[in-house]
């Protein structure tokens, strides 16, 4: 029996925000052992780097110093030792994300990629995790919350933990400070919610609905593969962000966003948190357990590349929102002007033509996790198209099938044939799976919609479930769809054709829209302008001033480039009809199968 890798972390010094890590290698390669930390995290597909927060390491075998021999950017060979090997080196931590680590007199939390070094050889040995509170002085009463198996621990939660190996380790991210914690039951199983930072949540509202919604996700696949599921929040002013694990989440949220006391329909903000909590935990089957072949051999020293991103985030981006209808916590008119944003969102980018969702999700390292200016321009996101796609494959087994068959379905066979049995999904799985369920080959919508770059059927799919569809112009620049109810008919007003934001005294252009007003003008993303037809513009104006211009006429415009006053003339164009409406036909419009399909679609599905 190989003897377990120990990992021991304090957060030493909060004050300089590093934890002091130790670890022992009781069986070192006698070759010299090496030792490499990741270079990114899983569930976020860019290059992190996080080698570069470590400092101070050094090596010692039974006393004696060990040199270190430096391989690449995150990797150390030992002098080879033919006893114990022991470790030590410092971790910065000051990044609040969900992604890596952060510590401060307040709280600690960390991720294992951002902390414990790779034992290389030895991966799939046990790992023994000793977290040690912080120094006294740093305030009494901290707590720590993980999902990392307790050994033994004092009542406070520290001490000996364990992982089964390295993937579990860095699997479970850890919080450590004063937070609330609250628990409640769903599908037979314990699942607590941790929330760090200063709030006022309704934390008996937040638990009864996450418990419909986990219930509704458990029901979908036939069964919750987890003994106990902790959602780890921390609650800030403005932020957002989540990251899925085998069996918690660490999410990121604005204090707003949490239900008060009192509160009768969610709020925007609670149904977007319900909608972060909702996609983590589904998650917790699509793309953890049930997941791309080559995401499950990933080392995580340098990019892995798939085409399925669309299906494991497209897909958990469809059913976390579709979930809060399901489950009743939002009303099928509120869950419609979320679905009428997400259309709206893929409409607005004519990268939807450039670029396939298969694409963006084999190029998610350089591209969509790398968005500059001309993003909306050259990509598409494997997130909101890939959620339309997955409405559009739903729509189409069910109608292929006489409604036998749906995307609950393909969902459950996947979970049966590779998340159950941890069997790789390959990169013609999903579609392979499909085809079967739907005993008709589906090549031309995956060619169509998957691979290609075909405007994607949206009123004839809408109509197949009983929902009217319209596209509109935008009523105002913030107008994010959803809003406008049908018989309400918006003009198309001149537009400039850019995204812009108030920059001290001046309106800088954040984006250029292919062939807009702007673009044709000769205008560019970094552009600050001053003036219209000789009069000062503002952020709070520009739209309006712009959308006064009359039929065919022009506009002059006055701006800096770096430091070079130019002057252009500009031609506004129509707003384009790139803003979506949906909303449920009156029930006697219907024919009966669609009106079942509806039901079935917004109920249990
Ligand atoms: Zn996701």
């Amino acid at each position: 029996m190989t003897h377990p890798i120990e990992y021991c972390i304090q957060p030493a010094s909060p004050q300089a925000h590093l934890f002091n890590v130790e670890l022992r290698v009781h069986d070192p390669d006698p070759a010299g052992q090496r030792l490499t930390l990741p270079a990114w995290i899983p569930g976020s597909y860019m290059i992190r780097d996080f080698s570069r927060q470590l400092q101070m390491m050094s090596a010692t075998c039974a006393g004696d110093p060990v040199a270190l021999h430096r391989l690449d950017k995150q990797t150390w060979r030992a002098e080879a030792v033919s006893a114990e090997l022991v470790v030590s080196y410092q971790v910065y931590a000051w990044d609040l994300s969900v992604r890596s680590a952060h510590l401060d007199t307040t709280h600690g939390f960390f991720n294992g990629t951002s902390v414990f070094l790779r034992v290389v050889g030895q991966e799939h040995a046990a790992c023994l995790v000793r977290i040690q509170p912080p120094p006294t002085t740093v305030g009494e009463a901290w707590r720590l919350a993980t999902t990392l198996p307790a050994l033994a621990v004092d009542s406070e939660g520290f001490g000996d933990h364990q992982a089964d190996d390295y993937e579990h380790l860095i699997d479970c991210p850890v919080e450590m400070g004063r937070f609330t914690e609250v628990d409640f039951v769903a599908a037979d199983v314990t699942h607590e919610m941790v929330i760090s930072g200063r709030h006022v949540c309704d934390t008996g509202r937040l638990c009864r609905d996450l418990k419909l919604i986990c219930e509704t996700h458990a029901a979908l696949f036939g069964e919750l593969p987890v003994s106990r599921y902790l959602f780890l929040t921390t609650v800030v002013g403005e932020g957002y962000g989540g990251l899925e694990h085998r069996d918690s989440t660490s999410l990121l949220c604005r204090r707003d966003d949490l239900p008060l006391a009192g509160m009768d329909k969610p709020t925007e903000g609670y149904r977007q948190f319900l909608g972060l909590c909702s996609h983590e935990y589904f998650h917790l089957w699509n793309v953890k357990r049930i997941r791309p072949q080559r995401l499950k051999d990933a080392d995580l020293s340098s990019e892995v590349h798939t085409e399925l991103l669309w299906a494991f985030e497209g897909i958990t981006s469809y059913y976390d929102e579709l979930a809060l209808a399901r489950s009743r916590c939002i009303e099928p008119a509120s869950y419609l002007q979320l679905l009428a944003e997400t259309v709206t969102r893929v409409t607005r980018g004519a990268g939807r033509l450039k670029q396939s969702v298969a694409e963006s999700s084999y190029d998610a390292w350089t591209k969509f996790y790398k968005q500059d200016e001309n993003a909306p321009n050259a990509i598409v996101s494997y997130y909101t198209k890939g959620a339309l796609i997955a409405f559009g494959l739903d729509v189409t087994l069910r109608l292929l099938t006489g409604d036998r068959v749906s995307l609950n379905t393909l969902m459950r066979a996947l979970w049966l044939r590779y998340g159950k049995p941890d069997i790789g999904v390959p990169e013609d799985g999903v579609e392979r799976l499909a085809s079967e369920l739907a005993g008709t080959s589906l090549d031309d919508f995956f060619q169509n919609y998957v691979h290609g770059v075909a405007e994607l059927p949206l009123p004839q799919w809408f109509a197949s479930m009983g929902i009217g569809f319209r596209l509109r112009p935008a009523k105002e620049p913030d107008d994010k769809g959803g809003r406008c109810p049908p018989e309400e008919t918006v003009p198309s007003v001149p537009v400039l054709g850019a995204r812009f934001r108030q920059s001290g005294d001046l309106v800088e252009l954040t984006h250029v829209f292919d062939d807009g007003a702007a673009q044709s003008a000769g205008l560019s993303a970094g552009d600050r302008l001053i003036a219209l037809d000789g009069i000062q513009v503002k952020a709070t104006n520009l739209a309006q001033a712009v959308a006064t211009t009359l039929a065919n006429g022009s506009r002059r415009v006055h701006l800096l480039r770096r430091d070079e006053l130019m002057s252009f003339v500009i031609h506004p164009k129509p707003a384009p009809a790139d803003t979506c409406d949906l909303w449920l036909l009156p029930e006697d419009q219907l024919d009966d199968a669609v009106l079942k399909r509806r039901r079935s679609w917004l109920s249990a599905g």
